[in-house]
């Protein structure tokens, strides 16, 4: 099937007399007949639910969904982005190991590695992504056990030159995390261009419609973690929790996934619910039909701001002229998603006067909406930072996020037209 059908025919498939919607399997417990039923689910010999912590039937098919569309072989839904973020890296490393990160991550990712998962005792290097393979590579030690970036940069828009950095962490012997969540699959899948690993915040174009927090981990199936027992020994040594299992060996070319289910899904317990599960797979139902529209109303956007005398610059790949364009002829060709980084001529005085004086965009700690919004990081998400201070962080005083949605553009003009003459 194309993109689009399998975003409505993909994962649920009901048989005759069933429901035509996804149905909420909203229950925590699965009945069984008899022990050596349950024996079988617990030692993963039979594939099956039993308890909504680790897996559940609603959730099942969206995962299922989601992996066909990004082309991989297994997904697990997650609680959250984060818990996504997380997983994936946590599924890789122990303490001890180290972790080569592209340096324009989203803050949120930026504070998970840098703080939370040092404390774990897991190293984090910071990586200008634009530096060439022969620069990059200096950066990995012995220990490194992973690259992370994301396809489109949050909220920089700066686009990831997946297949080259695939290249780099192959020839390193690990594998690539690419945060796909402003590109969706619909946009960019990276697991054609070399990802091993894809991860989402489904919190943000995939529910499409800010009701749900989640996320989702993609596997490709094509690392071999096999072949690289040295550094990924638990792929290939058995699991004595679950009675000796080698996941390389039982699982094949799904062991990343199904490992991180048994191990960390089950003992951090970060698994989406049901409920949230099918609102996301109403979004992902229209997710084409939405990409599509959100690119259309952001390059119209980018234009009109790209001419407007308040503004210094404007960074949205699918601009000609703007960074990363050339990149996102390769890796967009459908469109760069409705994010655009901007700055204000003003600094942080007409950042505060533009916000204040939009009257439908939203100010929302929110990206990647259905209704458009903005943030203005001096004075919100990083309003503790001086002007300097900021600036070292390569943030302008005047930089302003703007997340455009579907609303007829050309309301969305009129309003940052007169919010721009108040700036
Ligand atoms: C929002 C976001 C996250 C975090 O996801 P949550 O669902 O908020 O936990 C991770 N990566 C990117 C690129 C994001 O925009």
């Amino acid at each position: 099937m194309e993109f689009a059908s399998k975003c409505l025919h993909g994962g649920y498939e009901p048989k005759n007399g069933e429901p035509g919607a996804l149905p909420i399997i909203q229950s925590t417990t699965f009945k069984y007949d008899k022990t050596a039923d349950v024996a079988a689910l617990f030692d993963l010999k039979a594939a099956g639910f039993f308890y909504s912590r680790l897996a559940n039937p609603t959730v099942d098919y969206v995962e299922k969904k989601i992996a066909a569309l990004e082309g991989g072989v297994g997904a697990i839904c997650t609680s959250s982005g984060q818990a996504a973020c997380f997983v994936s890296l946590m599924n890789l490393c122990r303490a001890g190991d180290h972790v080569v990160a592209c340096s324009n991550l989203y803050g949120g990712t930026i504070n998970l590695l840098a703080v939370t998962m040092k404390r774990f005792g897991v190293e984090i290097t910071f990586v200008d992504q634009r530096l060439p393979n022969s620069e990059l590579v200096k950066y990995f030690r012995p220990n490194t056990k992973a690259v992370f970036g994301e396809t489109i940069t949050n909220p920089s828009t700066d686009v990831l030159d997946i297949a080259r950095i695939a290249d780099l962490a192959h020839s390193q012997g690990v594998p690539l995390i690419v945060d796909n969540t402003f590109a969706t699959p619909y946009l960019c899948r990276p697991i054609e261009f070399g990802a091993d690993i894809v991860m989402h915040s489904t919190t943000k174009y995939i529910d499409g419609h800010a009701l749900g927090v989640g996320g989702v981990i993609v596997d490709s199936g094509k690392f071999d973690w096999a072949a690289h027992k040295d550094k990924f020994p638990e792929f290939s040594e058995p699991d004595e929790s679950y009675h000796g299992c080698v996941y390389t060996e039982a699982f094949g070319n799904a062991a990343y996934i199904v490992k991180a289910r048994a191990q960390l899904i089950r003992d951090l317990g970060c698994l989406q619910s049901p409920q949230n599960a099918f609102y996301i797979n109403l979004g992902l139902e229209t997710l084409p039909l939405r990409m599509q529209q959100y690119c259309k109303n952001a390059q119209v956007v980018a234009e009109f701001l790209a001419k407007h005398e308040k503004v210094a610059q404007v960074a949205y790949p699918g601009l000609p002229g703007s960074h990363d364009h050339e990149l996102a002829q390769k890796y967009l060709p459908n469109g760069c998603s409705g994010v655009i980084a901007f700055v204000l001529k003003g600094g942080r005085e007409a950042g505060v006067r533009f916000i204040d004086s939009l009257k439908m965009i939203s100010l929302e700690v929110h990206v990647a909406d259905i209704k458009s919004c903005v943030l203005h990081p001096a004075s919100s998400t990083h309003r503790q930072l001086t002007d300097e201070q900021l600036a070292a962080a390569g943030i302008d005083a005047g930089s302003i996020r703007l997340s455009v949605g579907l609303e007829d553009v050309k309301d969305t003009l009129a309003d940052l037209e007169q919010a721009l003459a108040q700036a």
